[in-house]
């Protein structure tokens, strides 16, 4: 995979649509320890309507169809996941460019910045943000290390997963979990979960 273009975006978001439909009920019960137990049906009712969308309305590029998978997370799914999933789709959309790996980092990395901006996460905050924020670190990297977008994907799975573990200790400070105070120590974020779920379908794709 060297560049990607309609057809890798589409083969990812449709992996990770898959991911999510796997690991639902998984999802939602990491969700019931520390949160409303909706995480995972959250996610898949908002992946599934995006397939349905993209298969109603075939995007003429790969922007196109990160953006409407956006529009979709951002209007079907109630749980604060949707909206911030939403933006992370809708900025990689603005910065994909011709989508070659330099491009595919950076709006992986625009991606991450808007979920940043929007919900105000700090990295330790135990969200989303831990496994998407190394993720995008380690792909900056390896990307401009000179590696091949199939092995930086790897990397960046790995960072995510890493990211995702390196919270559970922890007392989560933002969104339902936080409610929870020290209860919230010791279990895995439910959107951190879902975020390495995200990349590693990316990796997947890439032949990992
Ligand atoms: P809700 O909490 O509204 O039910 P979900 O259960 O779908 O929404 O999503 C919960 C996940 O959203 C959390 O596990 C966490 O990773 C993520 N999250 C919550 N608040 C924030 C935030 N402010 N910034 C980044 N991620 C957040
Ligand atoms: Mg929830
Ligand atoms: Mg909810």
């Amino acid at each position: 995979m060297s560049a990607v273009g309609t057809e890798q975006a589409a083969a990812w978001v449709q992996a990770f649509a898959e991911r999510v439909a796997e690991q639902r009920d998984h999802l939602t019960e990491l969700d019931s320890a520390i949160g409303d137990a909706d995480h995972g049906t959250n996610l898949d009712r908002g992946m599934t309507a995006a397939l349905a969308g993209l298969q109603a309305t075939p995007p003429a590029d790969a922007a196109a169809l990160l953006k409407a998978v956006a529009m979709t997370m951002i209007s079907k799914v109630g749980g604060t996941s949707g909206p911030l999933y939403g933006t992370f789709f809708l900025r990689m959309s603005t910065a994909l460019g011709d989508g070659r790996p330099a491009e595919v980092a950076a709006a992986f990395r625009a991606g991450v910045d808007g979920v940043v901006a929007r919900g105000k996460a700090e990295p330790g905050d135990k969200t989303m943000v831990d496994a998407l924020l190394p993720a995008a670190e380690a792909l900056t990297d390896a990307v401009g290390a000179g590696e091949p977008l199939d092995a930086a994907l790897r990397s960046a799975a790995e960072a995510a997963a890493r990211g995702r573990d390196a919270v559970t200790a922890s007392v989560a400070r933002k969104g339902r979990a936080s409610y929870l105070g020290e209860r919230s120590a010791g279990h895995v974020d439910p959107g951190a979960a879902s975020a390495v779920l995200l990349v590693e379908s990316a990796a997947a794709l890439a032949g990992g």
